[in-house]
Order: C-alpha cells, then structure tokens, then sequence
C-alpha cells in the first residue's frame, strides 16, 4: 500500500472541536475522486481518505484493466482472422503474461495521471482506513478529522464462495481481484454468474484461445437486462465455441473445477462474477443510514443519505465508473450549496463482442402497449460494419406518442461510442424529429442511429 500524501497530513489534521473541512471524503476511486476535484474546483476544503490504491476498482481491478485486457485479446483475434480482409499471416502468442503486464502498466499509467489531477487541484490525499466515531468526525491513523459532511464513497468488492481453506480450491479460483495478476491464460476456464462482468469476461479469454464455459443458475444470462440482448449474446457465444449452461442452481468447487446439478466438470480456472458486496467503513451503524434491497446506501436525488453524510458510486448503486464520477461531481455540488438533483440518465455497457450498448428502457410491458413503441434495425444495413466485414448486431429504441425518446438499445460495434447521441438526446429531452436534422458523417458506425430514425 502506498503512503504518500499530497500535502502535508500534519497541516489537515488537528482535534479541534471545530469542522476543519467541509467534507471528509471516504474512498479514493471514481466517485471519491471526482468529488474531491469538483468539491476543490468549488472552492471547498476537503480531504480525502484511501485505505488501498488511488483509484480503486475503477482503475485497479475493474473497468480500465479489463478494457486494457481486452483491447490485447482483440488484436489477436483480428489478427487471426485477417484471412477475411485478404491478408495471410502468421502469428504466435508472443508471451501470455505480456498481455496481463500490460493491463497492470495500464492501470499503473491511469493511477499515475488521476495523482496528477489530485495534486492540481491540491487535493489532500491521506492513506489509512477511515472508521466513523459520529456524523461528523472520521477518524484516520489515530487522527480525528471534523467536517460538515462526510462523503462515503467506498466502493464494492466481489463476493466469493466459501472453499473452507482448501488451498486446491483456493488456488482454482479467480475473481476480478486477482484476475489481473495471472500470468498465463488458463486452457479451460469457467465463468460462474452471467452477469456484466461474466458476460465480458466471458468474451475476452476465448479471443486468447481459452475454452470458456458460462454458468448461470437463472435461466437467461443477463436476467436483469432486455431479453433481446440475452438471445443476441447467447448466439454470438454459441457461434465463437463458448459453452453456456443456464439453470444451473445447483453448483459447487471442487478441487478440480464445478460440480453442476450433480455432475462433475474440469476446468483449469474458476472464475467467479457471482455478484458484488458493497464495502462499508467501520463505525457506520453510528449514521442510522438506510440500505436498500440491494444493500446499498440509500439517498434521495441530491445523494443525502441523511441530511450531511452524502452517499456516491458502488455503494450507492451506482454500478459504473462514469454514473460513479457524475455522482462525485453532484454531491461536490449540493455540499457547496448549489442545489442540484441527480438525473439518472446514465447508459450502460457491456464490453462484449460486439459491444451491447444501452440507455433508458427498452422494454415495453403489456400495460404500455398502446402508449410506447419500438423501432429495430438489423446492422447489416450499416455500410462502415460491411466494409469492416463487422456486421453482426442490431439497433433498437423506444418511444411514445410523442416521438420522446424511451431508450435505446445497440448490440454492434462502437456501440459503447454511438449511445453518446441517445443519451445527449435523452438528456435534454430531444424528440426523434430533432434527433433526426442531425447529420452524421459516412461512412461510420454511428449512422446507425439515423438508419434507425430515417422513416419518422
Ligand atoms: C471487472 C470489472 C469491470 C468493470 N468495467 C467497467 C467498465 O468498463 N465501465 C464502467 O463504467 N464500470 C466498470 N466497472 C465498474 C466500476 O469499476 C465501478 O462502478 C467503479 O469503480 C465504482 O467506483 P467507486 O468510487 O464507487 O468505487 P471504487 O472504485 O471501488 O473505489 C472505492 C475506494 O474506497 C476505498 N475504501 C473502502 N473502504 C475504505 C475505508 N474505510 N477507508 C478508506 N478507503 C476505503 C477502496 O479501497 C477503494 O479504493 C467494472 C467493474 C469490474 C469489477
């Protein structure tokens, strides 16, 4: 763990009986981050606490090694695939734990620039667990620190399965924390949960040649989701050689892979994507804060969980690193008292191939039958994914009578670019017509999005 500070610890730290801050802020990954700068840039004082590394999972364990790891596991599967573009070649696995090397010297680079940022905007940064003694004291290595507020911004972590100490089954077993330390890609690999983080995992190790099977106890991966994006995945993992068992309730670790509804399967890794815990600091129950079904924190639209302690990222079911840092930004705000809602309008993306992309709600119960519709598109129309021989996927919205926007909906490539014009859209309440006098270059990607709306 690291222990350097941005300013002197001595000069932020005092007994006094007095706030010293405006806001003691839990919890340096994307939400704690970006609240500290954007408190900062409001001209707030505040200090920042972290137990672990600057960055969290955001930039440790989650969203940017993952996306360094996949961005190595594509290459190579274009690569092999570039007989489809008339090119022959041969090539070798250079080194598997190059490819994980260079996620952790992705995470080292984006760590490295988020200090930066810290220490531009003066950011105190201390490194110790923070435990709360009451609503509005934090105490840090034995240091108690006062502020108005109190900001928690302590993420989430993976849940694990119990392997009673087995070192075997220890040994088999990976999560998203330990992902990234590997340096060989195991031959065989089964991925426990089809969830978010399944599901992308799911698509990066078979681009690096490992046998991948996808254990879901409901009966659709990505129950939580529009069933349209369940059936598109299924075939498209189906088709790249990844098995996927749904149903599977009753499952256990054994030391040689899963037991599965009774039956025994070998694999060289477990991986398991079964969910994620929310992290808490020590001293909580002193805030007499509300949890909701899911666990996290409850807050009402200005992320109050009670009227100073302010709730941000995982822990308040943010679930993504850019609703995280919107959360951090709205809180900054609302503790220099410039009253301003969260406005939840935040897409989501699973980093599959192709990627699945989507904003709002694309889903049309029975009762809204006569005053929601929906619009979809296969992408063969688009001419940049033909080009790309990267035609695969389809495009989908909702709308009311209105021509508002409902949600969207892209299984293609660049889908996670192309959602940026339906949230814009979504954002400022645009209709289809106003969406539509938007000219878009050829040939892209993203002229899928007028291919959708053309005949309105
Ligand atoms: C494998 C994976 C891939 C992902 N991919 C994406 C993606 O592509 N895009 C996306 O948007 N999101 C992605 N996510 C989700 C994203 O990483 C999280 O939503 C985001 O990191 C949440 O930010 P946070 O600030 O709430 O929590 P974190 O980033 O986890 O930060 C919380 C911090 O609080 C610290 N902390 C906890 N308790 C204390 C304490 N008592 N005292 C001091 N410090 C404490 C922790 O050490 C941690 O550093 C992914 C997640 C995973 C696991």
């Amino acid at each position: 763990m690291a222990t350097s500070t941005t300013c002197n610890e001595d000069s932020v730290l005092s007994d006094n009986s007095e706030p010293q801050f405006d806001a003691v802020i839990i919890g340096a990954g994307a939400a704690g981050t970006s609240c500290a700068i954007h408190a900062k840039m409001n001209g707030l004082k505040v200090v920042l606490i972290e137990r672990d590394k600057l960055g969290g999972v955001w930039h440790n364990t989650g969203a940017t090694p993952s996306k360094a790891l996949r961005a190595s596991a594509e290459i190579y599967h274009l690569i092999k695939r570039s007989k489809d573009y008339g090119i022959d070649s041969q090539i070798n696995f250079v080194s598997p734990s190059k490819v994980f090397e260079r996620a952790r010297e992705i995470s080292n680079q984006a760590r490295q620039k988020l200090k930066q940022k810290l220490d531009e905007f003066k950011v105190p940064l201390i490194y110790g667990e923070a435990m709360i003694v009451d609503n509005h004291s934090v105490k840090v290595n034995d240091k108690l620190l006062k502020a108005h507020n109190i900001v928690i911004a302590t993420g989430s972590q993976p849940k694990i399965l119990d392997h009673n100490n087995n070192s075997k089954i220890k040994n088999l077993i990976l999560t998203s924390e330990n992902i990234f330390n590997i340096d060989q890609v195991p031959k065989t690999l089964a991925i426990l949960g089809g969830g978010v983080i399944g599901c992308e995992f799911a698509g990066i190790f078979p681009m690096l040649d490992t046998k991948v099977t996808l254990v879901e106890p409901k009966e659709r991966i990505l129950s939580a989701f529009d069933p349209e994006i369940s059936e598109f995945l299924i075939e498209r993992f189906k088709k790249r050689g990844i098995e996927v068992l749904v149903n599977a309730k009753e499952v256990k670790i054994t030391e040689n892979g899963l037991q599965i509804n009774g039956r025994e399967h070998f694999y060289d890794k477990v991986l398991l994507a079964i969910g994620r815990n929310y992290v808490f600091p020590k001293g909580i129950e002193k805030l007499n804060l509300t949890l909701t079904k899911y666990n996290t924190i409850q807050t009402n639209e200005y992320l109050q969980a009670n009227h100073n302690i302010y709730a941000i990222g995982d822990v308040a079911s943010g679930m993504v690193a850019h609703c995280a840092i919107e959360h951090g930004r709205i809180a900054a705000l609302n503790i220099a008292g410039k009253k301003t809602p969260f406005r939840n309008v935040i897409p989501h993306v699973i980093y599959s191939s192709p990627e699945i992309a989507m904003i709002g709600s694309t889903i049309i119960k029975e009762e809204e039958k006569d005053k929601k519709f929906s619009k979809k598109i296969i992408f063969k129309e688009n001419l940049r994914a033909q080009i790309e021989s990267r035609a695969s996927g389809f495009a989908k919205i909702t709308y009311d009578q209105n021509h508002n926007l409902c949600g969207a909906l892209l299984a293609c490539q660049r889908a996670g670019e192309i959602i940026g014009y339906f949230t814009i859209a979504m954002q400022h309440n645009l209709t289809i017509e106003d969406l539509k006098k938007v000219v878009l270059p050829y040939p892209t990607y993203s002229e899928i999005v007028r291919q959708l709306i053309n005949d309105f």
